[in-house]
């Protein structure tokens, strides 16, 4: 399992998480930004333990604000 942060300040909603790897990230109408699907919101900041997947990194190295952390 790997940790995931995304922070909402940082998140500029281009969608490129989303497309790479919609198994994780998904469009969040309430904020107009993304959302880590099983995960919780606290503040701008959202966390989930998801299990290891190539997207989830790869979404990670492509996001361009650097809002998207993960952690072994
Ligand atoms: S790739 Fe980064 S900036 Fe783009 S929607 Fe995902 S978290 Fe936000």
């Amino acid at each position: 399992m790997k940790k995931v942060t995304l922070d909402l300040d940082k998140c500029v909603a281009c969608g490129m998480c989303v497309k790479v790897c919609p198994d994780v990230f998904e469009a969040d109408m309430s904020t107009l930004k993304v959302a880590l699907k099983g995960g919780t919101k606290n503040g701008k900041i959202w966390t989930a333990e998801i299990e290891a997947s190539d997207c989830l990194d790869k979404a990670a190295d492509m996001c361009m604000m650097n809002a998207i952390f993960v952690e072994e």
